[in-house]
């Protein structure tokens, strides 16, 4: 079986998110969305809420699932045994990060391959953080995450 994961921190999950969840679900039998936790980053929403907001959102996909992950991405993927990691790709400014990225967890599991997803046009400037500013000073977050991702905002603030 061709099993992925796709791994993030998803604080919160985006329309970008989806399309890559969307996409990545034709070509493999099972994808795994993980939800990180990121030591560089002060989560929003906490990881129980994060997970809950991606699961209402991929009822329609039955070859997908959400995990949670603790620690490293390559540990999960040796208890797993699963060897590719998707990842979307935005930009210019994406790339250095997620070419690192790619090398390490291949040095860290040499089996690991990383697949990346060009991100779609319009999903291009949006990101989790860009949403979470916008959302913070009352703007205008309708089409950039999903409907019950909005209102989980619009409660945050
Ligand atoms: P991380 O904290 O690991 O960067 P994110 O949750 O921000 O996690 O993103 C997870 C993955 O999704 C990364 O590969 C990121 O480049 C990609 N991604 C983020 N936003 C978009 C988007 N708008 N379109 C496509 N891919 C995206």
């Amino acid at each position: 079986m061709n099993k992925a994961v796709y791994p993030g921190s998803f604080d919160p999950i985006t329309s970008g998110h989806l399309d890559i969840i969307k996409r990545a679900s034709r070509f493999v039998d099972k994808l795994i969305v993980l939800v990180c936790t990121n030591p560089k980053k002060q989560s929003l929403f906490s990881i129980q809420k994060r997970v809950k907001m991606i699961e209402n959102n991929i009822l329609d996909l039955p070859n997908v699932e959400v995990n949670i992950c603790q620690g490293l991405v390559v540990d999960f993927l040796k208890v797993k045994d699963i060897e590719l990691i998707i990842r979307g790709l935005r930009a210019i400014s994406d790339f250095e990060e997620e070419f690192k990225m790619a090398l390490m967890n291949q040095k860290l599991k040499e089996d690991t391959e990383t697949i990346m997803l060009v991100a779609k046009g319009k999903y291009q400037y949006l990101s989790s953080s860009a949403v979470k500013e916008v959302a913070q000073f009352n703007g205008c977050i309708k089409d950039l995450v999903p409907k019950n991702v909005e209102q989980e905002l619009k409660n945050k603030f």
